[in-house]
C-alpha cells in the first residue's frame, strides 16, 4: 500500500505543516544558542579551600591553589598544578633567592610575575627577565633543566614579591616536543575594559569577545587574568565539554549563592557553557579553562608522563644529562 494513500491528503497537509513549524524551532533554537540567548550554565563541581604554604627554594612562598595529586583531575585536565606566591616583603640582599637547576619533562610550566621581576634559564636555550604583569611560557617537552630566581636588581632593591606558576600538560603525542620558551611582556597582551571600565581582563591565551592572548598552546585553552576595581559582573562563556577552574588570588567573587573567597579555587563540570561571576572590589582572579586530554597520568616530582616506564626513562635521561645543563658562563647578571 502506498503512503500517500496511506495519509490520506489532508493528514499529509498537517504533516508538511508540522515539520515546517519543527524545523522553523530547530532554527530558532540554533540561532538563539549561537547568540548565547540560551546557552546553559556550567555546574559548580567543587570550591577547594586555601593550603598550607611551603617555600620552593628560598625565593617562592607558595600555596599550592590545586594539584592533580589532591584534586579531582578529571575536572583539572589539561592544568596540573598551581602554586601561589601571596604578596610578601623581601628586603634588600646580594643573595640569588628562588630555585637552582633542576628538570622537567612531558608538560609546561607557565609563570605569572605579578608583582616583582623574575629570571629563568634553561638548557634549551630559552631565558630572560619577566617583570610585573609579564609571563613565561617554558614547554619542558622532551626535557629541560631551568633555574628560577628573583631578578638580580630586584634583589638588591628588595620589596613586594608576588607570582603564580601553573603546570600545563601536553597530550601524548607532544610529550617528547622540542622544548620552547615564550616570553611575554605586559604589553602583549589585549586586555579588555568591562564594567566602564573597573574591570580589566588580560588574555594570556585563547579567545575572549573577539580578542586572542599571544600565548602559543599545544592543545585548545583560555587563559585570562582578571583585575577589578569595584562591584561588577563578570560573564564568561565556553564550549561544552571543556574543564573551567576560577582562581581567587585576591578579593571574593560569588557564584550565585556560593562565595568563592580569596585563596580560594572554584572548579566547574564539564557541561553546560555560561559562568557568571559577581566581583568584589580589589580582587584579582585567574580564569583557566580548557579543553581536558583524557590520557593516562603517571607523575613523579617534575616529570609527568602516561607510563611508570616513561617515568623511570625521564629518570635515567636526566642522570645521563640528556637534558643539558646550565653553563655557568652563561649567567652575565
Ligand atoms: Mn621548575
Amino acid at each position: 500500500m502506498a503512503i500517500k494513500n496511506f495519509i490520506g491528503p489532508s493528514r499529509r497537509k498537517f504533516l508538511a505543516r508540522a515539520i515546517k513549524a519543527t524545523l522553523g524551532f530547530g532554527l530558532l533554537i540554533a540561532f538563539l544558542k549561537r547568540k548565547d540567548l540560551m546557552a546553559e550554565s556550567k555546574k559548580l563541581y567543587k570550591i577547594y579551600s586555601p593550603r598550607e604554604k611551603h617555600w620552593v627554594g628560598d625565593g617562592f612562598y607558595v600555596s599550592t591553589m590545586f594539584s592533580m595529586h589532591d584534586n579531582e583531575n578529571h575536572y583539572l585536565s589539561p592544568f596540573i598544578l598551581l602554586d601561589h606566591a601571596a604578596p610578601m616583603e623581601f628586603a634588600p640582599t646580594d643573595k640569588k633567592l628562588g630555585v637552582g637547576e633542576h628538570p622537567h619533562r612531558g608538560f609546561e610550566t607557565v609563570t605569572f610575575a605579578i608583582q616583582g621581576k623574575i629570571d629563568h634559564r634553561d638548557s634549551g636555550g630559552g631565558g630572560g627577565t619577566i617583570s610585573s604583569g609579564g609571563v613565561q611560557w617554558m614547554t619542558a617537552g622532551s626535557g629541560v633543566v631551568h633555574e628560577e630566581f628573583h631578578s638580580k636588581d630586584f634583589s638588591q632593591k628588595g620589596g613586594v614579591f608576588e607570582m603564580v606558576q601553573l603546570w600545563v600538560n601536553l597530550p601524548a603525542k607532544d610529550k617528547m616536543t622540542t622544548p620552547r620558551y615564550q616570553s611575554m611582556n605586559k604589553e602583549d597582551f589585549p586586555s579588555l575594559k568591562l564594567n566602564e571600565g573597573k574591570t580589566e581582563l588580560k588574555i594570556i591565551a585563547g579567545e575572549y569577545h573577539g580578542k586572542s592572548g599571544p600565548a602559543l598552546t599545544h592543545t585548545p585553552m583560555n587563559i585570562f587574568e582578571v583585575f577589578h576595581k569595584s562591584e561588577g559582573r563578570l560573564d564568561l562563556n565556553f564550549n561544552e565539554q571543556t574543564n573551567t577552574i576560577i582562581v581567587q588570588l585576591k578579593g571574593n567573587s560569588k557564584l550565585a549563592d556560593k562565595t568563592i573567597k580569596e585563596g580560594e579555587i572554584a572548579v566547574f563540570e564539564r557541561d553546560g557553557e555560561q559562568i557568571q561571576l559577581n566581583l568584589d572590589s580589589d580582587s584579582h582572579l585567574l580564569v583557566l579553562n580548557g579543553e581536558p586530554i583524557d590520557e593516562p597520568v603517571a607523575a613523579y616530582g617534575p616529570f609527568v608522563m602516561n607510563t611508570r616506564d616513561e617515568i623511570r626513562q625521564a629518570i635515567d635521561d636526566f642522570n645521563a644529562g640528556k637534558m643539558g645543563r646550565l653553563v655557568e658562563e652563561a649567567i652575565k647578571n
